[in-house]
């Protein structure tokens, strides 16, 4: 059984399928004389269907919108309610209609009903906003108070499967910024709590199945909630971006939060734990990286440059955002801005467990801040620094390496970013000038890591572990006589550099692959192994049948034999 209620408080609010055969009854209880109805043009057929019940109280259906409310057309529908001498307008759709309703309600003396039929939430609130050449504008007024509001979950089943998911977003992010609001009335964020689970859940089945009418049902009762939630509290640093990238680049709002809301959650999570608490029971432990794992799954945009913006713009919106000031959990510099909009670019996973701290390196991958995980680096009694693969991320290589590594209490986990996510361009077994400056950059920027765990740790207590191009360039760092771990794990890599004196006799070195490895030439292979045996390695070789490029259990055993030997 889907939900059905009606509520007054004090706005009468109806909500249940079907509940928009009721809306001409609840405006003639309301004395409603004269009722114009605002749709888009293309989704008129609902205002159609009020106006034929309505009968002679219907003044007229106006369809002349556009998104953002302009003002000329906010202007042009106000001497429409003028001229047709409306008490009552209806906005039947999303955002946009009933933005125009606002609109007129600012400058006219009408009443302004709802028929929401996306997850935007601008029906529960007074706020007004309206497009003039200098920008966007809003405000609040209790005039454009939606004062009855009627919600049928059966006319957002049209709405298609990304819109759906973003608009689902878009409301979200309304609740996690009441979550952010320390301010705001206990009632208001106790919806904003209890919006979460509808939220997510409507996410996940509409994902799955845009149709299903029960889906559509808590999604909209959770877009209802987090509607109050928007009302109630003040927005911080996530709308202020979803502001900014719409003011200047015209990005779509639903979109736009959607792919946001990960990355600011992720920001703001360590400066707002009351919220993390609230928001862990739906998402876990850990809501910025569940987000961000959610949206990867479904499809829902994580790359910023998905909003069609080039690298070029993100200092606009590092200067527009910080125009103005905005309440945010966390205070925003410059930049913290700049790094946050960087992740985004380059879809970097957020994570409450991660940190990260400077690192100076030369070349194109230097000033690429390290990410941690686990222990404190100062109090850590083993360090485990992590090199990614080609195309991936600290903060992924952090995850893969520590979740095998299981729980390890007195571990840190350190991760290096290369540039643009690859620390060479070709592949490791074109000659070496072929990948340079971008090899030497890497190799230095694992000197510098190295640098910053050993004013924590001696060698022994450190571990340092590669997947793939992260493999192949800690072999060569460590042939170049870069340092000496406590063990060198190279899981799918080898070297890039041979030929030469190997400075490793004595060291611990596990290398692996699986038998057809398409990127591990077997010869390259069998070349790294022969310099290592005969430069006197401690080596161990694990090859797994089949033909994958990735970690083994076999290298997870090695990973904790290697942690549990640093730690003696
Ligand atoms: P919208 O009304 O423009 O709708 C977005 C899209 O959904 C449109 O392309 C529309 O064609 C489509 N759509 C709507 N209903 C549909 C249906 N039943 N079936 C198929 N498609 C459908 O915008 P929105 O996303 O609902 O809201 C965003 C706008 O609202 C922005 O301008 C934003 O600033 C504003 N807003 C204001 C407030 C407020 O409190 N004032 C709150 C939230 C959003």
């Amino acid at each position: 059984m889907s939900r059905a209620f009606v509520e007054e408080v004090p706005e009468r609010i109806v909500f249940g399928v079907g509940a928009e055969a009721r809306v001409a009854d609840e405006l003639v209880a309301c004395g409603a004389e004269r009722v114009l109805l605002l749709a888009l043009e293309r989704h008129r057929a609902g205002a159609d269907r009020i106006a034929a019940a309505l009968g002679a109280r219907c003044a007229g259906v106006h369809t002349a919108l556009r998104q953002h409310v302009p003002e000329a057309q906010a202007e042009a529908a106000r001497a429409v309610a003028r001229s047709l001498r409306a008490d009552w307008v209806v906005a039947h759709g999303g955002g946009t209609p009933i933005g125009f309703a606002k609109a007129i309600a600012l400058t006219e003396p009408v009443k302004v009903a709802a028929v929401p039929t996306t997850y935007a939430g601008s029906e529960r609130t007074n706020i007004w906003g309206l497009t003039t050449a200098e920008g966007k504008r809003t405000g609040r007024d209790d005039r454009v108070r939606p004062a009855l509001v009627v919600y049928d979950p059966a006319l957002t089943a049209g709405l298609p499967r990304d819109l759906t998911l973003h608009s689902l977003y878009n409301a979200l992010a309304h609740s996690v910024e009441a979550l952010y609001d320390a301010t705001a009335p206990a009632a208001v964020r106790a919806r904003a709590e209890a919006s979460v689970a509808p939220l997510i859940e409507g996410i996940r089945t509409l994902a799955a199945d845009p149709a299903d009418l029960e889906g559509r049902s808590e999604a909209l009762y959770g877009a209802y909630l987090a509607a109050s939630a928007l009302d109630g509290a003040t927005m911080g640093l996530h709308h202020k971006l979803a502001h900014v990238l719409g003011g200047l680049f015209d990005t779509p709002h639903a979109t736009t939060h959607a792919l946001l809301l990960p990355y600011v959650l992720g920001f703001n999570g360590r400066a707002a734990p009351d919220a993390m608490a609230r928001l862990r029971p739906v998402l876990g432990e850990d809501p910025p990286a569940a987000l961000y794992d959610l949206s990867r799954d479904l499809g829902v945009p994580i790359r910023l440059s998905a909003l069609g913006l080039t690298r070029d713009d993100l200092e606009a919106v590092v200067e527009a955002a910080l125009a103005r000031p905005y309440a945010n959990p966390r205070p925003v510099t410059a930049v913290d801005l700049r790094r946050l909009l960087w992740d985004a670019w380059h879809e970097r996973r957020p994570s409450l467990s991660g940190w990260r701290m400077p690192l100076d390196a030369p070349g194109p991958h230097g000033g690429i801040e390290l990410g941690l995980r686990g222990a404190p680096l100062e109090d850590a009694r083993v360090a485990v620094i992590c090199v990614h693969g080609r195309g991936a991320a600290a903060e992924r290589i952090l995850r893969d390496v520590s979740d095998r590594a299981g729980p390890q209490e007195d571990v840190v986990f350190v991760a290096p970013q290369a540039s643009d996510n690859v620390w060479y361009p070709k592949g490791f077994t074109a000659p070496i000038d072929e990948n340079q400056p971008w090899l030497d950059s890497a190799l230095a920027v694992l000197d510098a890591v190295w640098a910053r765990v050993a004013r924590h740790l001696p060698p022994e207590r450190i571990v340092l572990v590669g997947f793939s191009q992260g493999a192949c360039l800690s072999l060569t760092w460590l042939k170049r006589g870069g340092g000496r771990p406590s063990a060198l794990l190279a899981w799918a890599g080898a070297a890039l550099d041979l030929p030469g004196d190997w400075p490793v006799a004595g060291q611990a070195v596990y290398l692996s692959k699986s038998a057809g490895d398409p990127y591990i030439p077997p010869e390259r292979f069998e070349q790294t192994r022969a310099a290592l045996t005969a430069a006197g390695a401690r080596l161990s070789v694990h090859v797994e049948p089949g033909d994958a490029h990735w970690i083994y259990d076999a290298d997870a055993d090695a990973l904790r034999r290697a942690i549990a030997e640093a730690r003696r």
